[in-house]
């Protein structure tokens, strides 16, 4: 294993902050995994395990290890007559990982395109978009546990997958190693979700070739969403909240065109962006962090700001929204 000590983090965040880790220690194989077992009082604590940090934030300097996962490349482990069973690496990059399974014909993962970070990290925060989750196509997942030293396989049945959340959320000592995706060899396309449907029938594309999807899923968040490499972020900063009837019809009173959508009978989430939007902070700067001028979800560094000055934005946010309807934002992004 690769042991870094004092490691400036500006390139292992995407909000391109400034701070330093007093350790990192990157994992290649099942040897270096060994190896950090057998030694894990040796190194800073708290162990905190790290993909592309695409959805973190260094308040302040991080005084313990981190973990990075770079074990690469995936393979087919079964093929069936309709699916394939894919065992991949944590340390791969997402988008490629989609890119690559897509070329070779073994399809699903489409609509999760171009997001930012690790295979790794998908089970972990179960990440989704454009109506699918990665929890559709997760078999199971090979962990190690630095507390316990041991090994596991996770099915999916325990892996206790929900909107952005799953058990390895709960257990931040789990270290992924491998993730088993299954994977269709028949095309079978997902395009119910609003924008993404619009722009295949504005553009009059093909909705049941997932190539096209993935192109098209790609060329809506290029034109939504800031470039982390131009304009640090961590995508979606806020969860969208979830309220009762009773809030919910309170605000709807005083705001009918309010958007929503129903999670059940007597609960209701709403837009944290329009939310964002409706208290004025769309295209708000303070110091050097800001809210982006199209997405007011995400939160930006312009340049020069530190963690301390994109909590302090997002405090004031959430502060506004519970002032003005009642509602307590909570981050998705996870602060360090
Ligand atoms: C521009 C932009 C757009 C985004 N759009 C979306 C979107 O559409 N949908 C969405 O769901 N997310 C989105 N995100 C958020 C982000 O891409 C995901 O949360 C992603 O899964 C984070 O991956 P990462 O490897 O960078 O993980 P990190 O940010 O480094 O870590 C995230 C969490 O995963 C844990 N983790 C990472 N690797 C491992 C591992 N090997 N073992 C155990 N735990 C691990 C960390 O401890 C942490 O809890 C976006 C981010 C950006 C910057």
């Amino acid at each position: 294993m690769k042991i870094n000590h004092n490691i400036q983090l500006k390139p292992f965040n995407t909000f391109g902050l400034d701070a330093q880790a007093a350790c990192m220690i990157d994992i290649e194989n099942w040897d270096d995994l060994q190896a950090l077992a057998d030694a894990t009082n040796d190194f800073p604590k708290p162990y905190f395990c790290i993909g592309q940090g695409s959805n973190l934030l260094f308040s302040r300097d991080f005084e313990g290890t981190l973990i990075r996962m770079v074990n690469k490349g995936w393979e087919v482990i079964e093929e069936y007559q309709d699916y394939v069973l894919i065992r991949a690496g944590a340390g791969c990059d997402w988008d490629e990982f989609v890119e690559q399974t897509l070329g070779k014909g073994y399809f699903g993962l489409e609509n999760l395109s171009f997001i930012p970070g690790t295979v790794g990290s998908s089970p972990v925060q179960n990440i989704g978009a454009y109506g699918v989750e990665a929890s559709q196509f997760i078999e199971r997942v090979h962990c190690f546990d630095w507390e316990s030293g041991l090994f596991a396989t996770i099915e999916k049945e325990y892996c206790e997958f929900g909107y952005r959340k799953s058990v390895f959320k709960q257990h931040p000592s789990w270290v992924v190693m491998w993730v088993e995706y299954a994977l269709s060899k028949i095309p079978q396309t997902q395009t119910y979700y609003k924008a993404l449907e619009d722009y295949l029938v504005k553009n009059e594309l093909d909705s049941e070739n997932p190539m096209i999807i993935r192109n098209a899923v790609v060329d809506i968040r290029n034109s939504k969403l800031p470039d982390h490499k131009k304009i640090g972020n961590a995508g979606s900063f806020f969860k969208n909240p979830v309220v009762d009837a009773g809030l919910f019809e309170s605000i709807r009173a005083r705001h009918p065109e309010m958007p929503f959508y129903m999670e059940s009978e007597t609960n209701f989430k709403i837009p944290a962006a329009w939310l964002i939007e409706q208290c004025g902070w769309k295209g708000f700067q303070l110091n050097g962090a800001g809210v982006h001028e199209k997405q007011p979800l995400i939160l930006v560094n312009l340049g020069s700001a530190t963690g301390k000055d994109v909590l302090e934005l997002a405090g004031r946010i959430v502060e506004s929204i519970k002032n003005d309807f009642g509602i307590e934002l909570h981050p998705e992004v996870i602060v360090l």
